[in-house]
């Protein structure tokens, strides 16, 4: 797609997801209609339900990248060749967006798509500000598919099922799908991280905008090999061997425990069945930015810096331009992928993802408790 380009960093999934090449605020990756009808229906939910929302991380549209519609590879001819800018692109995504929330109808999937032709899916790139980032993708749930979903054949079922109970997915509802991380060769380290790094999973990429920046890229298979026994190595691995000072690692940790469980509250009442989602962690390794936050600066435990601005203050805009990147927290949390995601109203929640994010958040706290061993 013309004006995205290749996105720098990518935890899991399916490679050539895209980032917008002006700002750089937006991301866009080949999703499906039921993924785009799920951000539709939580935002639409958002708008119109004040009650829902008592504070900040208490709707699960908090936890979501901002969504900004949805681009298709055909209709998106046009404005290819009308070298736009962003800000139009912007423009369009919303009115896709509103088109699609209007009427009662939203939630049906009968607005046409051409056939082989997936959409695209815009959000807010949750790395937008980050300079040297480490990130981790963990899909949430035991069960990977939707037994409801009829255009899931009996094999893949078998197929997924297989993969559950045979990882972390089955025994403790989480499994590592894909982690990044800045500069930290793991043997290079510690011969205890032997038991869990194969080498032929694990490797080291230079970041090609910014020649020797290093990072370490640990694909599927790394995660699907980890146990109950062994997968706290692995968050050890991800949060503590890297270029930040003991302190800043345990705010990070600390942060992302406070994150989870404010999320959990969240889940308790979010009646939704959300299938192989995941959750995305991401957090800064360039020393500059934690340097240059002032004194007693604290992450926000939801990112509330991507300026959807639409209005046409020009000053405003500048403003806002000049202060990018400072803006940007230090790390952050987010559910992605609702690729089988459904809401479930009256259906109560949804406990085999509360399952996984209680899990995450017990290793979590049992590797805090660890720390002050390995500092
Ligand atoms: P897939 O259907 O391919 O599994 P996901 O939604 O799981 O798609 O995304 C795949 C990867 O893309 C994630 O592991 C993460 O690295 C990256 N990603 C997803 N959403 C965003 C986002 N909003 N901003 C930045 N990176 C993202
Ligand atoms: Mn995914």
């Amino acid at each position: 797609m013309e004006g995205y380009k290749q996105v720098a960093h990518q935890a899991a999934g399916h490679p050539g997801a895209l980032v917008d090449s002006s700002s750089g605020e937006l991301f866009a990756k080949l999703s499906c209609q039921q993924e785009i009808d799920f951000y539709t229906q939580v935002s639409a939910k958002e708008l119109t339900d004040d009650e829902g929302h008592e504070y900040l991380g208490s709707s699960l549209y908090d936890w979501m990248p901002k969504f900004l519609g949805r681009l298709d590879q055909g209709i998106t001819k046009d404005l290819e060749n009308s070298s736009m800018v962003n800000q139009r692109e912007l423009e369009q995504a919303k009115q896709d967006l509103e088109a699609m929330s209007i009427g009662e109808d939203s939630s049906s999937s009968n607005s046409p798509m051409p056939i082989g032709d997936k959409p695209y899916v815009v959000l807010q790139n949750l790395l937008f500000g980050f300079n040297k980032p480490s990130i981790i993708d963990i899909k949430l749930g035991a069960k990977l598919t939707d037994p409801k979903d009829p255009t899931i054949s009996e094999d893949k079922h078998q197929r997924l099922a297989k993969v559950s109970t045979t990882t972390t997915s089955g025994s403790w509802n989480i499994r590592i799908c894909g982690m990044k991380t800045f500069d930290n060769y793991p043997q290079a380290t510690e011969a205890e991280y032997d038991q869990i790094v194969n080498d032929q999973d694990v490797s080291q990429v230079e970041d090609p905008e910014a020649p020797h920046k290093n990072y370490v890229v640990f694909n599927k298979f790394f995660g699907r090999n980890l146990t109950t026994d062994n997968i706290k190595l692995a968050f050890r691995l991800f949060f503590f061997e890297n270029q930040l000072d003991h302190v800043r690692q345990v705010q990070v940790l600390q942060k992302m425990i406070d994150r989870l469980q404010v999320l959990h509250n969240c889940l308790i009442d979010t009646e939704a069945r959300m299938f192989s989602s995941s959750i995305f962690m991401v957090f800064e390794n360039d020393l500059d930015r934690w340097n240059n936050k002032e004194e007693g600066y604290e992450d926000p435990l939801i990112r509330e810096d991507f300026e959807d601005s639409d209005d046409d203050d020009e000053e405003e805009k500048e403003e806002i331009s000049r202060n990018k990147g400072d803006t940007a927290p230090l790390s952050s949390l987010n559910m992605i992928d609702f690729a089988h995601s459904r809401l479930a109203p009256k259906k109560g929640c949804d406990d085999n993802v509360l399952d996984g994010v209680e899990n995450l958040l017990k290793i979590f706290e049992e590797l805090l408790n660890d720390s002050h061993s390995f500092c």
